[in-house]
């Protein structure tokens, strides 16, 4: 990434604002860059990105994010492969997002040490995603690694489990969330993990985990397909809530499946097999039992949720299972926990952005998810054979 110290300009460059961009590719002039702010609506850019050499993004303040979603979308959906630019209100803090976001350089504010920023950048040898710097991403060269692993088969049902799922229900049958986490997490000492999409209400499982066990392994599915705010988010919250054990599960090979990164738009099941259920299930054998922050409320399978079942030879922990959304928001409030930031523009269940939107109902959490097609669920929830049957779909 390149660090552009404050007052330098690039002579060979014609700036311009959004408003004078139009006039200024009528003119066929050449070498254009705009300046534009977080802010600024991404279908209004998008149709003229191709012709830009560089975008610059000006971030108005620490916390606000929609710099980052904006990188991304002209990175991913208008592929945009000039120089993106971040400026404005930036900090060394901010390098590594920047970059896997798609930022290809930095103006640094004014009094910035570039010393900061290179330590920053240092501090990671990876990036995640395809840039303008051109380095190999980590899924990528884990792919490469990765290719001739085989999956590693679904750990064998203990014989007992089944008995020890039964006796936690009958157990805990009237017992709080907390009390289900806490007879959970002591039931499977050391063999136990959250699943958690740093979505929209996982604020409030997280934090019960943290009251627990805040050493307890957090399974985070990094699909590389999340919104950059839902990454932000995961190590903010992390960090507030003390959770020492995130684990960033990835698609090992996802490529093979989904050269372009736009199976999502033709075959859901399958990208959802092969970036969320796949990365999963090679870890399935180390844990006997997987907290999840579902709750009857969601809808459809979800109702009939118990706090303890069995999947695949795995217990499920459901302690949420029993809340109202009431019960989520004063559980956040009471607690004084962070928003996820983009439930305030009325996303109520957050996953990939290709397949999440603002809910469409206020009685449906869930009806921002894959609106409009008949999905409903990622799959990780489901038996095993959801993902052969689907993965088979595709090989016949
Ligand atoms: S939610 Fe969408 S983008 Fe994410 S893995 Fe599933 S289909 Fe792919």
């Amino acid at each position: 990434m390149r660090l552009l110290e404050s007052g330098s300009h690039e002579a060979a460059l014609t700036e311009v604002g959004l408003d004078d961009l139009a006039a200024a590719l009528a003119s066929g002039a050449n070498d254009l860059a705009v300046r534009i702010g977080g802010e600024t609506d991404f279908k209004a850019l998008a149709p003229h990105a191709s012709r830009l050499a560089a975008i610059v993004v000006v971030f108005g303040g620490f916390r606000d994010g929609r710099g980052f979603s904006l990188g991304t979308l002209l990175r991913e959906r208008a592929n945009f492969g000039g120089d993106l630019r971040a400026a404005g209100a930036v900090i060394p803090d901010h390098a590594i997002l920047l970059k896997r976001c798609g930022f290809a350089s930095v103006e640094l504010p004014l009094g910035a040490s570039v010393e900061d920023w290179e330590r920053s950048l240092a501090a990671f040898s990876a990036v995640y995603q395809s840039a303008a710097d051109g380095e190999t991403p980590l899924w990528s060269i884990r792919a490469k690694r990765a290719a001739a692993t085989p999956v590693a088969a679904v750990a064998a049902p203990a014989p007992d489990l089944q008995a020890t799922v039964d006796r936690l229900n009958r157990d805990l049958r009237h017992a709080s969330a907390e009390e289900i986490l806490a007879g959970a997490v002591a039931a499977f000492p050391g063999r136990i993990a959250m699943l958690s999409s740093f979505g929209a209400e996982a604020a409030a499982g997280l934090h019960l985990l943290s009251r627990v066990d805040a050493s307890t392994p957090v399974l985070f599915i990094d699909t590389d397909r999340h919104f950059a705010q839902t990454l932000t988010y995961r190590h903010a919250l992390a960090a507030k809530l003390g959770l020492s054990n995130v684990r960033v599960l990835t698609p090992s090979n996802a490529e093979a499946v989904d050269p372009k990164g736009d199976l999502w738009r033709t075959d859901a099941d399958l990208c959802c097999a092969v970036r969320r259920v796949k990365p999963l299930r090679e870890v399935a054998g180390d844990y006997d039992a997987l907290i999840t922050g579902r709750k009857r409320f969601h809808g459809g399978v979800r109702m009939r949720l118990k706090p303890f079942e069995l999947l695949d030879g795995q217990v499920r922990v459901n302690p949420l299972a029993n809340w109202t959304p009431g019960e989520v928001e004063a559980y956040f409030e009471a607690n004084g926990l962070p928003r996820h930031p983009l439930v305030q523009g009325g996303y109520a269940s957050i996953g990939c952005w290709p397949c999440t939107e603002p809910a469409r109902s206020a009685d449906d959490v869930r009806s921002g998810r894959w609106a409009g097609a008949e999905k409903v669920e990622c799959g990780i929830h489901m038996p095993s054979r959801w993902a052969a049957e689907v993965e088979e779909r595709r090989a016949s």
